[in-house]
């Protein structure tokens, strides 16, 4: 039976620790990290993933601002609005909520933030120097999950094999490329793989994003394997679930991430860890 690796509880300790460090810039009348969140629209997720950054911004002292913007906001209007924050000197890490509406390109958004604010990760500056392992802001997600691994003694993944299911630009390569630079061996499927099941079954480290409820059960995992769910779906009765059936998956894997309480809310520390990160940059200037 797997040992349950609760990201929650990881999340609550990175999200202490940044706690404390805001309260002693406080104490030191310092000027204190201030994370800016933009979102188009009103898409009902979007808008509670943006709640939800708001309140863990407001549990550890962070300063935050939403700018809410009407969904047939332009795409030169959001543009300005970046480049107006790009030169704010008051604020160190920018969001922009995705998806954005149809009318709005959203490479062109991510491109017009400045890397050294782009505390989601996505810009190419930032991706590329992920890619040549000097890494400046990575992906929320993925570098969630790298510290999740870090918690169960896996931070070097020599010798050990790791397939990733998925392979998008905010979770699926960059994890891949994460696990490369541990020493993992990694192998990248997706839905055009071929006999998927005979791969991950290979998995000593299996990471799962494919977005589709329950999809790999016990059959897909090797006995032993580290299982890392980063799946968030709504089932048939409109319950939270992971991309992995966790009852059968739990049975055979030996450590295995939970939806929700898993990489979640590692994602969301992540994000408030990069902005922390801008901020001491953004100081040293
Ligand atoms: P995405 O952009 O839709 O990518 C899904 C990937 O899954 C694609 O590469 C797709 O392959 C692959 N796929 C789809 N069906 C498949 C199948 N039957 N077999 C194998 N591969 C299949 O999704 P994403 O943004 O990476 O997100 C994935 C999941 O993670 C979603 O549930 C999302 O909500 C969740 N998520 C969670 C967090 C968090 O903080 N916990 C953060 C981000 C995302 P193709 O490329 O061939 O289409």
């Amino acid at each position: 039976m797997a040992e349950v690796v609760y990201g929650s509880e990881i999340a609550a300790d990175i999200k202490a620790e940044l706690k404390k460090q805001i309260e002693e810039l406080k104490e030191n009348h310092r000027r204190i990290p201030k994370l800016t969140v933009i979102l188009i629209g009103d898409h009902a997720a979007s808008l509670s993933y943006v709640k939800g950054k708001e309140r863990a911004c407001g549990e550890i002292g962070m300063d935050n601002e939403l700018i809410a913007l009407p969904a047939d906001t332009s795409e030169a209007e959001l543009l300005e609005l970046i480049d107006r924050l790009n030169h704010d000197d008051t604020v160190d890490g920018i969001l922009v909520q995705l998806p954005l509406p149809k009318h709005i390109n959203e490479d062109h958004v991510i491109y017009a933030i400045a890397p050294h604010k782009d505390v989601d990760g996505f810009h190419p500056y930032n991706i590329g120097r992920m890619m040549m392992g000097s890494p400046t802001f990575l992906p929320c997600t993925p570098k969630g999950i790298m510290e999740v691994l870090k918690r169960i003694s896996l931070k070097d993944l020599s010798g050990k094999r790791a397939v990733v299911i998925g392979r998008s630009n905010i979770v699926g390569k960059p994890i891949a490329q994460l696990l490369l630079a541990a020493n993992a061996t990694v192998t990248i499927t997706h839905s055009k793989t071929a006999n998927i099941k005979e791969i991950t079954k290979t998995a000593d480290l299996l990471i799962v994003a494919i977005g589709k409820p329950r999809m790999v059960d016990a059959s897909w995992i090797k006995e032993g394997a580290v299982v890392i769910d980063v799946g968030v779906n709504r089932d048939e009765n409109n319950k939270l679930c992971g991309d992995v059936d966790f009852v059968s998956a739990a049975e055979k894997a030996a450590y295995i991430t939970p939806v929700p309480k898993g990489i979640g809310p590692m994602t969301i520390a992540m994000l408030l860890s990069n902005t922390m990160d801008a901020y001491r940059e953004h100081e040293s200037e």
